[in-house]
């Protein structure tokens, strides 16, 4: 938070932070947050400060899923969709891509940002939280193939 605003941007609100279970090969649990911030940068420079405060804790993007010391995600942004760079690695896509499936977004992020709507399914993101956790409460049998 420090550093971001340092780096000029107006942390709005903060989400209690949460732990989770890793996705992928990396054995360390992690701390989940979402902050509301105000900014005039646009999405792409976002993402490039974002990635700068990241290479300063020390994370190297070397790995897709491996064990790192901070993600810092665009997940939305008032402007709804952004789409730049095509499937190349430097593609940024708000809505973050994954957010839908990841409870250890949405939680922090319906905390801080309950009144706002994915741009592309019109969800909050606490309906997007619990159709998630209903999905995975449905019984593998009960589930007609
Ligand atoms: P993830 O954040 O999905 O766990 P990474 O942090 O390894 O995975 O991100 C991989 C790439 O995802 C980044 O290099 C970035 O260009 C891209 N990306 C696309 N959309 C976003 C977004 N909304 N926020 C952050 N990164 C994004
Ligand atoms: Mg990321």
């Amino acid at each position: 938070m420090l550093a971001l605003r340092e780096a000029g941007v107006t942390v709005l609100d903060m989400a209690p932070v949460i732990d989770s279970a890793p996705i992928g090969p990396s054995l360390r649990r992690y701390a989940n947050g979402a902050a509301l911030v105000r900014s005039t940068l646009e999405p792409v420079a976002m993402l490039g400060l974002l990635q700068e405060i990241e290479a300063a804790f020390g994370r190297k993007r070397a790995r897709r899923w491996g064990s790192r010391v901070l993600d810092l995600d665009i997940v939305l942004w008032e402007g709804g969709r952004w789409l730049s760079g095509g499937a190349s690695r430097k593609a940024l896509h708000v809505p973050h891509p994954a957010y839908r499936e990841r409870g250890f977004v949405l939680a922090p992020t319906m905390a801080i940002a309950a009144g706002w709507r994915d741009p592309l399914t019109g969800f909050t993101p606490r309906h997007l939280h619990s159709r998630l956790t209903a999905r995975a409460r449905i019984p593998r049998d009960a589930i007609a193939t």
